[in-house]
Formats: C-alpha cells, sequence, structure tokens
C-alpha cells in the first residue's frame, strides 16, 4: 500500500516567511510594514497565538505594535482605539484577536476596521470582493489551505472538493476560494445527511469541524487530497487534527499533518497579508 505524502506546511511556511524577509530587507523606504494587535482579556490560548504571530512578525521584519486591554474594556473603547489605528498612517495591518468578552459584538468590531488594514480578511467587504471573485484580503486559513494544495499540483479545476465545517472563518471563504479555480464544491455541516456519501466523492477532502481524529480512513476516496484543518488540544496536553492521521495516511495520496500543517501556513499568510495591504497603501 502506498502511503500519502505528507505536506510540511511548517516547511512551506519558513519558505514563504524567508521571500518576505527578503522583500522587507530589500525595501528602499523608512516606512516598515506595521501590524498593530489587540488582545481583550486574559484568554491564555489568545495571548499565546498573539505572541507567535508578533515574533513571526518581527522575525520577518514587520514591526508589531501590541495593545493589551482588560476583560472589562468596553466597546465604545475599542472601537476608539480601532478609529486611532485605521487613522494612524503607520499602521498596515490591524488584528483584533478572537473571541472578544461577550459585552463586546464581534461583527461590530469586524466590521470597524478599515477594510484595506483588515489582515484576517473577516470585513464584510473583503468576503464580498472574494464572492465576486476580485480577492482583496482573503481570510489566512483558507488561503494556507489553497496553498498546500497547490503544491500536490493536483488540477483544482473541474475536481470535486468537499469542505466539511461552513464557518465564516474557514469553510465558507475556502469555498469561494475554491469555486471561483473551478472546482466543484460542496459544503457539508453537522445537519448534512449521509455525510460519507459526499466525502467519497472528494478528490479533495478538507476537514475543519473541531472534532478529534473524527475522519477515519472510511470517509476518504482512494488517492484523495485531504488537507485537515483542526486543532484539538486532548486531555494529555497534544494536539491533534480531526482526521485520523495513523488510518487516512494509507488511502489518501497526500496529507497535512497536526500540528506543523495548515496551522504555520495561517500565520505565515497573516503576514502575507500584512505585506500586501502596507504595499497597496504605500503604492509601491
Ligand atoms: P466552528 O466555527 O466551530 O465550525 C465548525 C463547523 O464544523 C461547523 O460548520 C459545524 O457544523 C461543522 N461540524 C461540527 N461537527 C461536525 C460533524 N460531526 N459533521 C459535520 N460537520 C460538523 O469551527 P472553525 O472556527 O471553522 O474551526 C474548525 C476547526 O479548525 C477547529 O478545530 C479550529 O481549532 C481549527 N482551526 C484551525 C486553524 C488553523 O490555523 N489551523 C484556523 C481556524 C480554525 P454546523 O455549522 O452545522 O454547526
Amino acid at each position: 500500500m502506498k502511503q500519502a505524502i505528507i505536506l510540511d506546511g511548517q516547511q512551506m511556511a519558513q519558505e514563504l516567511n524567508n521571500q518576505l524577509k527578503a522583500k522587507i530587507s530589500d525595501l528602499k523606504t523608512s516606512i516598515m510594514p506595521t501590524l498593530a494587535t489587540i488582545i481583550v482579556g486574559d484568554n491564555e490560548a489568545s495571548h499565546i497565538y498573539v505572541a507567535n504571530k508578533n515574533k513571526q512578525a518581527n522575525n520577518v521584519g514587520i514591526q508589531t505594535k501590541a495593545f493589551y486591554l482588560t476583560s472589562d474594556t468596553s466597546e465604545n473603547e475599542l472601537l476608539k482605539l480601532i478609529t486611532k489605528l485605521n487613522q494612524d498612517e503607520s499602521v498596515h495591518g490591524i488584528l483584533v484577536q478572537l473571541p472578544l468578552p461577550k459585552s463586546i459584538n464581534e461583527q461590530t468590531i469586524i466590521e470597524a476596521i478599515d477594510a484595506n488594514k483588515d489582515v484576517d480578511g473577516f470585513h464584510p467587504k473583503n468576503l464580498g470582493l472574494l464572492m465576486l471573485n476580485k480577492p482583496n484580503t482573503v481570510a489566512c486559513t483558507p488561503l494556507a489551505c489553497l496553498h498546500l494544495i497547490k503544491q500536490t499540483n493536483c488540477q483544482i479545476s473541474g475536481a470535486n472538493v468537499v469542505i466539511i465545517g461552513r464557518s465564516n472563518i474557514v469553510g465558507k471563504p475556502l469555498a469561494a476560494l475554491l469555486a471561483n479555480l473551478d472546482a466543484t464544491v460542496t459544503i457539508c455541516h453537522a445537519k448534512t445527511k449521509n455525510l460519507k456519501t459526499h466525502t467519497l466523492s472528494a478528490d479533495i477532502l478538507i476537514v475543519a469541524i473541531g472534532n478529534p481524529r473524527f475522519i477515519d480512513e472510511s470517509y476518504v476516496k482512494e488517492r484523495a487530497v485531504v488537507i485537515d484543518v483542526g486543532i484539538n488540544r486532548l486531555a494529555n496536553k497534544t494536539i491533534c487534527g480531526d482526521v485520523d492521521f495513523a488510518k487516512v495516511i494509507d488511502k489518501a495520496s497526500f496529507l497535512t499533518p497536526v500540528p506543523k500543517g495548515v496551522g504555520p501556513l495561517t500565520i505565515a499568510m497573516l503576514l502575507q497579508n500584512t505585506w500586501n495591504n502596507y504595499t497597496k497603501q504605500l503604492k509601491l
């Protein structure tokens, strides 16, 4: 039995980051790409994620301005900070780490960020442009998935793609991205009947549900490309994906690991989005 080729997201992210670092070090301007990151409250995971994003941004030469707000920060106070950063010409990207405390409406905050400074691709204007196949900033995880799929050299045009998960940050924008590339896309979710009848037709299967090792080989078409978006923290503190790696490796043609698959590439795409916003704002 031929085993799947493992797609090394960590290495791909390193390559993208190295290329970006070279571009930034070649800049002939003193205005450096700058990303503002905001965390509200003391969610431990959010602090770890943002510290990692800031560190990786700094490693490639993107400057960061980190704002740590207490959990009793009001929606108005956060909006005021975002307005200030929208107007600040030295800031090219604004990232508000989700989730926010319940007292703050996330959608209001997402919509308050200038669409040209949105690095997550969550702003309705950017989502709309993606639907129109005129993408501006596209969400980082869908971009990471597309990058991984492209590395397999499989034909996206005409491929049957099945995405399990319909969130606004992964499933829906990824479906638009792949439909724009002429794939035939099916989105499945928790109400989908007979999930296997869909997944077994998938040339490319992308799983983003948040359910540890849910997808085993019985869901996978022979030689399919399988992209595992899931990040699940187990009781023993290890991390696993939504795909049962050990069971699917003998059936798929390509498979992403967790960790070191979609995750590192998602951060690499955040840095790319920051760079793209910067070059557009400076008209470089
Ligand atoms: P989410 O908002 O919770 O959405 C999960 C989706 O999966 C929903 O559409 C849900 O259906 C569907 N679903 C759940 N159980 C299902 C089942 N048994 N069968 C079919 N569909 C099912 O999650 P998310 O934010 O998209 O994240 C999904 C996973 O990806 C999580 O593990 C998250 O940590 C991970 N993630 C990773 C990255 C990365 O950088 N690698 C980035 C983002 C997210 P309904 O809509 O019907 O409820």
